[in-house]
């Protein structure tokens, strides 16, 4: 807590800075998505787009060369680890691999010169922006609905979403260990950790599973971060408890502490400390991956939208509310990977996408917030061309495959460019959330777009020999949408 002194001093810095001309305005964007999504590769091309001037037509400020300078600063919260730019970008630049993936909360600052296009704010701004860019893993942020949550409801609804059909088969071994337990019985640490490895393998078997199940809670069982093994992350649902108060010294006892205590010191200063702080705020999405699963991982990537929604505008009167100390007033959804598909398909996956979002904003009871969607591939790995066959000329993507990656029986050995026809997506945008829909689409079993995982691009000299920023798919929109508006 600050003392009256801090909040004394913080006001008088405020405004010697603002005097001295020292004062620079900064806004918070946050970067989420599940796993996967494409969190560390769209930051790091967001920065290294900024910092090397790279080819941006749609960022108005960059369009009009008001951009003078964009480097980076010290962050400004000392206890969250930094975003490690230096070393992703040597990795997709450099080494053409993949950076590793967010696997907890981390924090860039990027502080952008520019100058204002109105008179006005000439006189009146810095003519400075700092972006403090806070990238986290959507699985935390899915824990949110367990504050509104009591031990006996959150067990009640895991043991209802495990006997799903979608879910019976992976959640078979946890559900008969817990049949086996008496919830009234002492407490015992090695059954709690018993039935919490069991519970936690399935929540990791339907994350892993090809039908691309969407994310349950607790997050942290999925992402640990620093807290694996405390007892804050050491419990898991009991069967049968149907509001029954726990007996002292009980296994049921035990397990509600504990999870009370997973609310109190992991899913509250999370949200209270960064989540509640933010201004804007990105969500990813691997709509390819959906689509190429079925209309049944398409409605299961919509209820995962619509749940992270709803944790960023509460409506009135929600147990979320009197957390946030800030309002978030744009929210982007952005699926990425686009340079998985021809051009003519980017507006088909847009489409998609929209139609998704607006089903979930419908759903999640949004309103307040702009809210936007866009189809991009934050670094573009591949280029178009055109392949004959017979008398048809068929529009190709081209690449290089990573090692190991297979089509048709080929196996690629992460050096050879290969063109990959990738097929379409339906015209349709609502098609693809009916099983069988009209267009026939998605066939069941063979998937309508062919996806290969391609590795990041070689990027392109100057004349002078100075190496160009990674070149991307519809990057500037993203960047105009969540930042323009600062700088005009
Ligand atoms: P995170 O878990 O959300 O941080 O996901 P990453 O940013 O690590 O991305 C996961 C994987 O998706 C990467 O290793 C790439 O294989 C792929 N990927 C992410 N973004 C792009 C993109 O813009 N284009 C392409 N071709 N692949 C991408």
């Amino acid at each position: 807590l600050t003392t009256f002194t801090d909040e004394a001093r913080i006001a008088l810095d405020t405004i010697t800075e603002r005097t001295t001309g020292l004062f620079v305005p900064s806004m918070r964007v946050g970067v989420t998505g599940l796993s996967r999504a494409g969190k560390t590769v769209f930051i790091s091309a967001f920065v290294h787009n900024l910092i090397q001037g790279g080819r941006l037509p749609l960022f108005e400020a960059q369009k009009s060369g008001r951009i003078s300078r964009a480097f980076l600063e010290e962050q400004p919260d000392d206890a969250v680890p930094r975003f490690q730019y230096e070393d992703h970008i040597d990795a997709l630049v450099n080494a053409r691999t993949w950076p590793d993936s967010t696997r907890a909360i981390s924090e860039l600052r990027l502080t952008i010169e520019f100058e204002s296009a109105s008179g006005w704010n000439r006189m009146f701004s810095a003519g400075r922006l700092s972006v403090d860019i806070v990238d986290y893993p959507g699985e935390w942020l899915l824990d949110l609905p367990l504050l509104g949550k009591s031990y006996s409801e959150f067990s009640h609804d895991a043991f209802e979403m495990a006997a799903l059909p979608v879910r019976t088969d992976l959640s078979e071994a946890w559900r008969k260990l817990s049949e086996t337990i008496d919830p009234n019985a002492d407490a015992d640490e090695m059954t709690a950790r018993k039935l919490f490895e069991s519970f936690a393998a399935y929540l990791k078997a339907c994350k892993l599973d090809e039908r691309a199940l969407s994310t349950l809670p607790p997050g942290r069982f999925l992402m640990p971060g620093d807290l694996e093994g405390s007892p804050a992350l050491t419990f898991a649902p009991l069967p049968g408890l149907e509001n029954a108060r726990p007996r002292t010294g009980s296994l049921h006892a035990m397990m509600e502490r504990r999870y009370e205590a997973y609310k109190t010191h992991v899913i509250k200063p999370f949200f209270r400390e960064h989540i509640a702080r933010l201004d804007r705020q990105i969500v990813l999405i691997d709509a390819m991956q959906a689509l190429n699963a079925g209309p049944g991982a398409i409605a299961d990537l919509e209820r995962a939208v619509t749940e992270i929604l709803a944790c960023f505008r509460p409506g009135r009167g929600s147990f979320l509310t009197d957390l946030f100390s800030r309002r978030i007033d744009r929210i982007l959804v952005a699926a990425t990977k686009a340079d998985h598909l021809h051009h003519e398909s980017h507006d088909r996956l847009q489409a998609i996408v929209r139609r998704l979002t607006e089903r979930a904003v419908a759903r999640a009871n949004l309103s307040g917030a702009d809210v936007d969607v866009l189809a991009m591939a934050a670094v573009r790995a591949t280029r178009e061309g055109t392949v004959k066959q017979g008398r048809e000329t068929l529009p190709v993507i081209i690449g290089t495959p990573l090692e190991g990656e297979t089509i048709g029986g080929e196996t690629f050995d992460g050096k050879t460019e290969t063109a990959i026809f990738p097929g379409d997506l339906p015209a349709k945008a609502d098609s693809v959330f009916e099983v069988g829909g009209a267009s026939g689409y998605p066939t069941n079993g063979d998937p309508t777009i062919r996806f290969v995982r391609f590795r990041p691009p070689k990027l392109e000299k100057t004349a002078e020999g100075v190496t160009l920023s990674l070149p991307h798919i519809r990057l500037d929109r993203a960047l105009q949408f969540l930042i323009g508006d600062h700088l005009a």
